[in-house]
């Protein structure tokens, strides 16, 4: 079984929901993160529900393909998970820099009795379903579109539970910056309430 994230719409910028785009929902005391590279604010990406919480995922976009976005460690992407019972509210974006996409997409977690991601793909689209708006995986097993890079985590040194996949966007107006046509992977680390973001094209 394949979870996609198919297109749901359009959604309020600050929806407690899965989404791409929008505000971030944080904790009180949250910092916007800087990346480690540029010293730029990072942009934020994606806000996601998950099991183990609540992940947000930014990333840099000041200098884009010069500040190693895609590593998970290099400090040009950032990643959170928030505990679930935390009271999160918007954030407000820094005036400065590349902060913030311009479309919010509603991702809708939609279960597709296949064994992988490609094969999930084709039997959605097969139901007449429109390409563009598979939007990604939640949770299961990731499908790499080049070797394995599952992160272990930065805090207890074991191998991170795999989130979700993100791709693009739909087009290039709502679309995420993964070197063309990469995909981002979110993995989280419930007992060290971490996540790591990485993407591969
Ligand atoms: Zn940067
Ligand atoms: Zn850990």
């Amino acid at each position: 079984m394949v979870t996609l994230l198919t297109y749901a719409g359009d959604v309020p910028a600050d929806a407690p929901v899965l989404r791409t785009g929008g505000l971030p929902l944080v904790p009180g005391g949250f910092a916007w993160p800087d990346c480690s590279e540029c010293d730029g604010p990072m942009m934020f990406h994606a806000h996601l529900p998950v099991d183990e919480g609540v992940v947000s995922v930014f990333m840099c976009q000041n200098e884009p393909g010069l500040c190693e976005e895609w590593d998970p460690a290099a400090g040009g992407n950032r990643a959170y998970l928030f505990p679930r019972d935390a009271p999160l509210r918007a954030a407000n974006p820094p005036e400065e820099g590349e902060t913030l996409l311009t479309v919010v997409n509603g991702l809708r977690p939609t279960e597709v009795p296949q064994p992988e991601y490609p094969d999930a793909l084709e039997a959605w689209t097969e139901g007449g379903n429109d390409r563009r708006d598979a939007l990604g995986q939640l949770a299961g097993t990731p499908f790499w579109l080049q070797g394995d890079e599952h992160p272990d985590c930065p805090g207890c040194a074991r191998p991170m539970d795999f989130a979700a996949m993100l791709e693009p966007g739909r087009d290039y107006q709502s679309g995420m910056n993964f070197g063309g046509d990469g995909w981002g992977y979110v993995f989280t680390c419930a007992a060290c309430v971490r996540a790591s973001f990485l993407w591969q094209c």
